[in-house]
């Protein structure tokens, strides 16, 4: 029979299993890489061939990914042994890429075996584990289209590198300390510090409380002592970087146990070969700063994935501080002159190598809600693996959206998602995202004639795309895309009801929508319920500062009158500023209207005195989960109306309800559980009526405002007991990083109709 296998099968070590399963079931044949993966021919009879194919799936090598086999049969041609053919190399230019992976297991005991030749190597990997996206140039997947191409194997990596029955056959990034990478320390000056073991001397300046970058997979880290307060401050302060999290790595899960509470299905994300960062429960009293995840339950954790940080974690730190390496909205380093100069004035010593890394990719974050991994960034380790889809489309690149920005190219049945780009505000990270889009179409070998972007005419994503000269271009909205990229994932087809809930994004009718109930179908959508649009006063000032928002809510509830209300907030702010603002809510200047929810969580908010500004967008409503306490049944009222074609949801019962609690001293937390517990009736109630009228019994959750985990989690339980079906994200982020995947399959319907 001659079987073809698709997938992620070259570059992962598939032909060496091939060989070794064949030879242990007593097959012959022989394997060779094909245009698009792997072909097997093989000579037996029919009952061995098909327990063959079954161990192919089970059994295949840690980083291969099988999406299809097909057999036929074939002309025997007597064969008496199984060989490995085109050991000359013949990779394909259509096979799928592997994402950069952690570390195996067996490389880790080579890297700690005093006896091994790669000892102590901070570069050691194999067929199983190690770099791929970050260092690929260009295709096909070969050692000369990589930053390898720089460093001539030695006689003994170059016989494993040949060697079919090796763990190294064909392991593009295959060196050792003889003829691989190496290390450098240099301070911030670009002295280099001469040491015998730059990485020791790293642990000790480290622990001396010195702020490092250190060179890693996908870009610079900059790295402190996570026990360390000072080095904490001094980083945040350097990097502009006020209150965000900062993400966290140790060197076993033991170390984690020590900080934070982890669950059996966070351990077993955690210790996942793609190494994301997991967001766990902090424990109450733990030997960290506090001064790394302020005012949250959670910390940002990951194992480490390289054997440098193996190696630099094994000098007994309890955990490092490793963010990324970059001033606060630009793309992360990730040359080494370039670190240099950007990042010169942040750390106080550097830790390079001269392994190139051609494309960047921040670390993934992920966490686990509800028996499934939602990710906040889905980047390395995941990328460019693609998204399976259920049905072919063209070749489409879609832009993405302006926050979080990732875009997506399609061929066939695959999605590929980009990487995390960034949020497209600065040239930087413009660049990034033009650099991005050329090197996916380069090494997924897809020249897209179809472009999607955001409705919004500013995002600076949408005008790359009309830019672009020659090319069909289709506009679609931002909420239908939110929507669209859950039902792929899921391999939905509309009808559905889309609860798209989110920040915010450009609607049809010219304003700011973002707490949406929508019918949707692939190609087409309408709006069945909407929250009430109120001014957002400054537009995106508003968004840096809540209280905008919290003064909106309150003029719209209790006009000029709102003033005389007795809440802490408004003392705390200049009278000035306010009268400021309610001119530009009267006079509907500078003050576009908006239906967000994630504009209404910002000013719940600032009316409880959660916080007036964020450093970041979300922090207010994020703060407002986390302040939730107790276990309160209790809701505030709310209605809605319905209008010519769609439900309006009144905001004004929830504002007064919080009002009178605030004015008679509730707690915030209780607050926060009732405001919660109104927005789950509301919408598993409206939806129920909607379901009613239309039939329509399956719901889909998407937007940023779903990264709230007692909303998903509530949500979806009280629509699944009126009766639904429904669907949420594990593949891709609900926020704005996984819209590209909505716009491209909207475009994709469109096209087709
Ligand atoms: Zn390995
Ligand atoms: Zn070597
Ligand atoms: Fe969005």
């Amino acid at each position: 029979m001659r079987l073809t296998v698709n997938g992620i099968v070259q570059g992962v070590g598939f032909r060496p299993f091939v060989y070794q399963l064949a030879l242990e079931s007593g097959l012959k044949g022989g394997v060779a890489n094909t245009s698009s993966g792997v072909t097997i021919h093989v000579e037996a009879t029919e009952k061995k061939i098909q327990a063959f194919i079954l161990d192919l799936r089970k059994k295949s090598p840690p980083l291969a990914h099988i999406t299809e086999i097909t057999a036929g049969y074939e002309v025997i041609r007597g064969y008496t042994t199984f060989t490995i053919q085109g050991s000359q190399r013949q990779p394909s230019r259509w096979a799928l890429i592997s994402p950069d992976m952690a570390i195996c297991n067996d490389c880790l005991q080579e890297l700690f075996d005093p006896e091994d030749r790669r000892y102590g190597y901070p570069f050691i990997n194999c067929t199983n584990c190690g770099p791929r996206y970050t260092i690929i140039e260009d295709i096909p997947y070969d050692r000369p289209n990589t930053s390898m191409k720089h460093f001539t194997m030695c006689e003994k990596c170059q016989k494993e590198y040949d060697d079919p029955s090796n763990r190294r056959f064909h392991a593009q990034p295959n060196a050792c300390a003889v003829c691989g990478p190496s290390l450098a320390l240099y301070s911030n000056d670009r002295a280099r510090i001469l040491a015998h073991d730059p990485i020791k001397k790293t642990a000790e300046l480290l622990k001396e409380g010195q702020i490092v970058a250190i060179k890693g997979l996908g870009g610079f880290h900059l790295a402190v002592d996570a026990e360390n307060t000072n080095a904490v401050i001094r980083l945040r302060q350097r990097k502009h970087r006020e209150e965000k999290p900062l993400a966290l790595m140790s060197y076993d899960l033991d170390r984690v146990h020590r900080y934070a509470l982890v669950e059996p299905d966070e351990e077993r994300l955690l210790t996942s070969q793609q190494r994301p960062i997991v967001l766990v429960k902090k424990r109450d009293t733990n030997p960290l700063s506090p001064e790394i995840s302020p005012r949250n339950k959670n910390f940002g954790v990951m194992l480490p994935y390289t054997p440098l940080h193996y190696l630099l974690l094994s000098h007994d730190f309890t955990s490092l501080v490793m963010t990324s390496g970059n001033m606060s909205e630009e793309p992360i380093a990730i040359d080494n002159d370039e670190a240099f100069d950007r990042l010169g004035a942040i750390a106080d010593y550097f830790l390079v190598h001269n392994r190139e890394i051609y494309l960047r990719s921040d670390d993934s974050i992920a966490r686990r809600t509800q028996g499934a991994t939602r990710f906040i960034r889905r980047s390395r380790g995941y990328v460019p693996a693609p998204v399976f889809l259920r049905d072919k489309v063209p070749q489409i690149l879609a832009c993405g959206a302006e926050l979080k920005n990732t875009v997506c190219i399609t061929k066939g049945k695959n999605a590929f998602l980009s990487q995390h780009i960034g949020d497209l505000e600065n040239l930087e990270t413009y660049r990034f995202f033009e650099q991005t889009v050329d090197h996916m179409k380069q090494i997924l070998d897809i020249d897209p004639q179809i472009l999607a972007h955001d409705l919004h005419p500013d995002y600076l994503s949408t005008r790359y795309a009309l830019e672009q000269e020659g090319m069909e271009k289709i506009a679609v909205q931002h909420h239908h895309a939110h929507i669209v990229s859950c039902m792929a994932e899921n391999g939905l087809d509309g009808p559905v009801l889309g609860l798209s809930f989110d920040g915010t994004g450009y609607g049809t009718d010219g304003s700011i929508w973002g707490g949406e109930v929508l019918i949707v179908e692939t190609h087409h959508f309408s709006r069945a319920a909407h929250l009430t649009s109120v001014p957002m006063p400054g537009g995106d000032g508003a968004i840096r500062e809540p209280w905008r928002m919290a003064v909106s809510y309150l003029s719209h509830v209790f006009g000029e009158g709102f003033y005389d209300l007795e809440l802490p907030f408004l003392g705390s702010i200049e009278k000035d500023r306010i009268r400021i603002i309610q001119t530009m809510i009267s006079n509907k200047v500078n003050a576009p209207p908006t239906s967000s929810l994630g504009r209404l969580f910002d000013g719940i908010a600032a009316i409880v005195g959660i916080r007036n500004q964020v450093a970041y967008e979300g922090q207010a409503a994020m703060e407002l989960e986390m302040t939730i306490a107790g276990d309160s049944k209790e809701s505030y009222d709310y209605e809605w109306k319905r209008e010519k074609d769609a439900y309006r949801v009144l905001v004004s019962s929830i504002i007064r309800g919080v009002v009178r609690d605030m004015e008679k001293g509730s707690q915030v937390s209780e607050i926060s559980q009732k405001f919660h517990t109104t927005l789950i009736r509301l919408f598993s109630d409206l939806c129920g009526r909607i379901g009613q009228e239309t039939g329509l019994d399956r719901a889909v959750l998407s937007g940023g405002v779903f990264q709230n985990a007692v909303l998903l989690a509530g949500l979806t339980k009280a629509l699944e007991a009126s009766g639904f079906q429904v669907f949420s994200h594990s593949v891709i982020p609900t926020n704005d990083g996984g819209i590209s995947l909505g716009q491209a399959l909207v475009a994709a319907a469109v096209a087709a109709s």
